[in-house]
């Protein structure tokens, strides 16, 4: 059996640009204190490179519909690290196009699925070459819009807006909330004048959040 390689390129292009649902469970104490399923609140997310647009360029709309923008806004995009992703991944799918002598389409999405629909039909070294690159374009979008929880101190909700999208670096100790309405930092020095809280603080609150749900699932 051979690996399939365009099977894989096909879900990782998809995983890149195309909108998805997820289901967030939604919990509540009953009477007494037992940890119970409220409902679950169903969203719609966009493909992981509109996310990333969307940290970078804030003022994008998220009003259900999800389309890809082509030009960015002249803003000062919001986020480093979103804006280098983001960046990157244009230079390399653009370097792709010249590769294969296509055309570049209006916006970043489109011309992914395009490259999948072209590279179909080139051999499978550069089918492979172009699935490593997809997947670490994938693994840097997941990064920067912390949908890589492995880490399940990663699925604890963020201290200040209570949403799960905490992004921590074990090697810089710092830690950062990427949902784009919070943006709360914290460091090994806290520096209230530039916002950045202690990490230490983050820590204790993190494994207050984990003991508190492991006493209600073991209650
Ligand atoms: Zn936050």
């Amino acid at each position: 059996m051979s690996f399939d390689v365009m099977a894989a390129l096909t879900e990782t292009s998809d995983a890149l640009t195309d909108s998805y649902q997820v289901r967030e469970p939604i919990y509540g104490w009953d009477a007494n204190r037992h940890r119970v399923l409220i409902r679950e609140h169903k969203t719609r997310l966009p493909g992981l490179i509109t996310q990333v647009g969307q940290i970078v360029w804030p003022t994008t709309t998220n009003d259900g519909d999800f389309k890809p923008r082509s030009i960015p806004t002249s803003r000062t995009p919001g986020d480093g690290e979103a804006t280098a992703c983001y960046l990157d991944i244009s230079i390399a799918v653009t370097r792709w196009h010249m590769m294969l002598t296509i055309v570049l389409r209006d916006d970043i999405e489109s011309s992914i699925r395009q490259l999948l629909g072209r590279v179909a039909a080139e051999d499978r070294d550069t089918q492979l070459a172009l699935l490593e690159d997809m997947r670490g374009w994938r693994h840097r979008c997941e990064i920067v819009t912390g949908a890589v929880a492995s880490d399940p101190q990663l699925q604890a909700p963020c201290l200040v807006c209570g949403h799960r999208t905490l992004r921590v670096s074990r090697t810089k100790l710092t830690a950062r909330c990427v949902n784009r309405e919070c943006k709360a930092r914290w460091a090994e020095t806290e520096d209230p004048e530039r916002g950045i809280g202690n990490i230490g603080q983050l820590a204790d609150w993190i494994r207050r959040w984990r003991e508190e749900r492991e006493q209600a699932s073991a209650a």
